[in-house]
């Protein structure tokens, strides 16, 4: 069985990669460069708006993000992960590496907020991990698998701030593969695609810190001003 949807997949990855140059945002053909993903002129130009400096927020933990959701982006992130968009990684991620060599303070590994192993394999991809992967070889940290999802949580975004709190409560541990020697007195940067609230990067962070680590920061993608923004994410 594992083997049919492995074939599956790496089929369909082969059908999505584009090898003509194509616009992250709307998939149109880029008709100034040669291969490679990018921007076209409106979206890109979107984009540069909702560009965030690299300075954090406090949602429980010290947030760093690379735009603002909406508009562009949010075509991207649903591209990226709705859309069996795993190809845009290493774009997304080369943006995300930017942003994180711009963060004050020592930074000694890279973990990740991970998908339920459900959703994961109905995905076929972890877009957390992936994003994370770029950045931890972009920036040369390593990469620490720190956590491990034990609740399907409802959908975070179909939910209220005060619900997903506690949606989110004991959802993770620290992931029982990995030694408390790989997270012990390490500086994190924990990395997602999006947040909203915060709720679910504050509680991966307590998990990392309650394993040992000496701080954990978090970068994302986007975040978004309000949560009924991401409704969709
Ligand atoms: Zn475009």
């Amino acid at each position: 069985m594992m083997k049919i949807r492995e074939a599956l997949r790496r089929l369909t990855d082969a059908i999505f990669f584009p090898d003509i140059p194509v616009c992250g945002c709307c998939g149109k053909e880029l008709e100034d460069r040669k291969s490679g993903v990018g921007f076209c002129r409106d979206c890109g130009a979107e984009m540069e708006k909702r560009r965030l400096p690299a300075a954090a927020t406090d949602r429980g933990v010290l947030l760093y993000a690379c735009y603002l959701y909406g508009g562009s982006v949010r075509r991207i992130v649903h591209r990226y992960k709705f859309d069996s968009g795993k190809w845009l990684a290493p774009f997304l991620g080369e943006e995300m590496a930017k942003q994180a060599a711009q963060i004050p303070g020592p930074l000694d590994a890279v973990a990740f907020v991970p998908l339920h192993k459900k959703r994961r394999r109905q995905r076929g991809y972890d877009q957390a991990e992936l994003l994370a992967k770029e950045v931890a070889k972009r920036s040369g940290l390593p990469l620490v698998y720190g956590l491990s999802r034990t609740i399907s949580t409802k959908k975070q975004s179909t939910l209220k701030a005060g619900e997903r709190k506690t949606n989110v409560r004991g959802a993770f541990v620290r992931r029982k593969e990995t030694p408390e020697t790989e997270i012990a007195g390490k500086h994190f940067l924990l990395i997602d695609d999006v947040a909203a609230t915060g709720s679910t990067l504050a509680e991966c962070a307590r998990v990392l810190r309650e394993s040992g680590a000496a701080s954990v920061s978090a970068l994302v993608y986007a975040r978004s001003e309000n949560q009924g923004e991401m409704a969709d994410a």
